[in-house]
């Protein structure tokens, strides 16, 4: 018999269950799909012999991960790569802002802007350890940090739209609204300047970092650890009810806050089911992976050389599409982020043909198809591109979801970023983790501290289930 049984073996359930086999407990994970990894994998997508990453590709907050920091994982095959520049956002006519991990090198590219840009995340950057230990948790706690957390609160608090406004430049009004972007959600409504705040305060502390070899890197050393601790995994099998499950002391879903309501059935208090039922969905992505000879030949040569590209122009223009895409309809531009992981990492490409990962902000559940928009947002800023394909492989917003079920009608963040669901998710209460079943507990990105591959969400749920037990 186990002592814990964690439901999905994407981040989140296994730092939960590495997390509880580490305190001695004996650990089965159940993975729905053939591979574990969930949001973490990488395959061959396009043409032989490429890796391509299924999802996650830049891991700022896996390399700061206050949990997974403490994991050694590169005893067990983990090798974070820098590409040379972080991240780079080109806008028309041939200019582009440019970020990287260097506050000096990056002030003196935004050029009149630079002052302020270093004024607002030198502090930030140098607080970004003692803030990932506050901000990685659920808001209901007593701060490590008061005075840190309160300066990031104040800033945090205000619309992306808002924080913009200190640069003069198209550049760094730019550069901060693609950070902003990866809320998918309205730039204009509170708090929303949050993840742009945390993303580039986190590339000032750490650069943007990606895996050696392909983001299932970290998947496979999260699973070998807990080999090691003596934890199992079996794959293939999908949990329906909390009926099928063999008799567990502990029992962890890193499902979505609807699935888990349907997987407890009536045992849910009906306080908690009305929470997880009603918990909102928000927009999608749709992912487009290619093959592409000797790289894409963007006009700036900066993205020449950036691990990351945000393609949506202006901060004017991304603030419309992100309010476009929140609100059901498909821009004609949408907001594209694309990844060259090869830069950092060249065992993924294969001679001269690169890997290029890429996908586009799309509404909830979006039917259609939204390749030629991706690849016109390419072709945009780097004329010529097209004729450069040699390979490419697309996912609707239905197929990723049914890749992974996590992931309702396209969502790739775990839940609608509104003010109140990134502050109280899933659910108001003390635990967010907790079910209200005793010793069942919530893990996945739909708890705080949300997406992201940090597995903050698996070890904040495995604390809450261990002080259930020393109870
Ligand atoms: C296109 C894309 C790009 C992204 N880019 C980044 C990035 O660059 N950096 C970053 O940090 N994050 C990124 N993310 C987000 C990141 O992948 C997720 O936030 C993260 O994977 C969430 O981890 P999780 O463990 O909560 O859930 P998931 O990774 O979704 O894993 C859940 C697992 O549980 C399994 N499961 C679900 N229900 C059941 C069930 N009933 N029975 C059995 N198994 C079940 C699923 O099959 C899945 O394997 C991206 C995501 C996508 C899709």
């Amino acid at each position: 018999m186990s002592d814990a049984i964690v439901v999905g073996a994407g981040p989140n359930g296994l730092a939960a269950a590495v997390a509880l086999a580490r305190r001695g407990l004996k650990v089965t994970v159940l993975e729905a799909a053939d591979e574990i990894g969930g949001g973490t994998r990488t395959s061959e997508l396009t043409v032989p012999g490429l890796l391509h990453d299924h999802c996650s590709a830049v891991h700022p907050l896996g390399v700061g991960s206050p949990f997974l920091r403490t994991l050694g994982l590169e005893r067990y095959g983990v090798t974070w790569a820098w590409p040379d520049v972080d991240l780079a956002h080109p806008l028309d006519g041939g200019r582009a802002g440019v970020l990287v991990r260097s506050m000096e090198r990056t002030v003196r590219g935004l050029g009149p802007d630079g002052p302020a840009w270093e004024r607002l995340f030198a502090p930030l950057a140098e607080d970004f350890d003692a803030l990932t230990e506050d901000l990685l948790r659920p808001v209901p706690h007593l701060p490590a940090h008061p005075v840190e957390l309160a300066r990031f609160g104040l800033r945090a608090l205000q619309p992306a739209t808002t924080v913009a406004r200190r640069w003069r430049g198209a550049e760094a009004r730019a550069l901060f609204a693609g950070a902003a972007a990866h809320l998918m959600h309205p730039l204009t409504g509170p708090t929303s300047s949050a993840v742009g705040l945390m993303l580039v305060g986190a590339a000032h502390r750490f650069g943007w970092p990606v895996a050696r070899g392909g983001s299932r890197t970290i998947t496979d050393a999260l699973a070998a650890l807990l080999a090691q601790l003596g934890g199992t995994i079996e794959t293939g099998v999908r949990v329906d009810s909390l009926d099928q499950l063999a008799a567990a002391r502990i029992v962890m879903l890193d499902t979505a806050p609807g699935a888990a309501a349907r997987i407890c059935g009536d045992r849910l208090p009906g306080r908690v089911r009305s929470a997880y039922e009603g918990w909102r969905h928000g927009p999608a992505a749709f992912k487009v992976d290619l093959a592409v000879q000797d790289g894409i030949p963007w006009t700036h040569e900066a993205c020449r050389r950036a691990g990351t590209v945000h393609l949506g122009g202006t901060l004017e223009e991304v603030v419309r599409t992100e309010a476009q895409t929140a609100g059901g309809r498909m821009p004609e531009r949408p907001f594209v982020l694309v990844g060259q992981q090869y830069l950092a990492d060249p065992s993924r490409s294969r001679g001269d043909v690169h890997p290029i990962w890429a996908y586009a902000h799309v509404p909830h559940g979006y039917p259609g198809d939204a390749t030629e928009a991706v690849l016109r947002q390419i072709e945009r800023f780097a004329p010529g591109f097209r004729d450069r394909i040699v390979g490419i492989a697309a996912r609707s917003t239905a197929e990723l979801a049914r890749s992974n079920t996590n992931f309702v009608g396209g969502d790739i963040v775990g839940g609608a970023n509104t003010a109140r669901q990134v502050a109280l998710r899933p659910r108001v209460a003390l635990d967010p983790y907790s079910t209200g079943i005793p010793g069942v507990y919530l893990c996945s990105a739909a708890t705080p501290p949300g997406a992201g591959v940090h597995g903050m969400c698996g070890a904040n749920a495995a604390r809450s289930a261990l002080r259930y037990l020393d109870r």
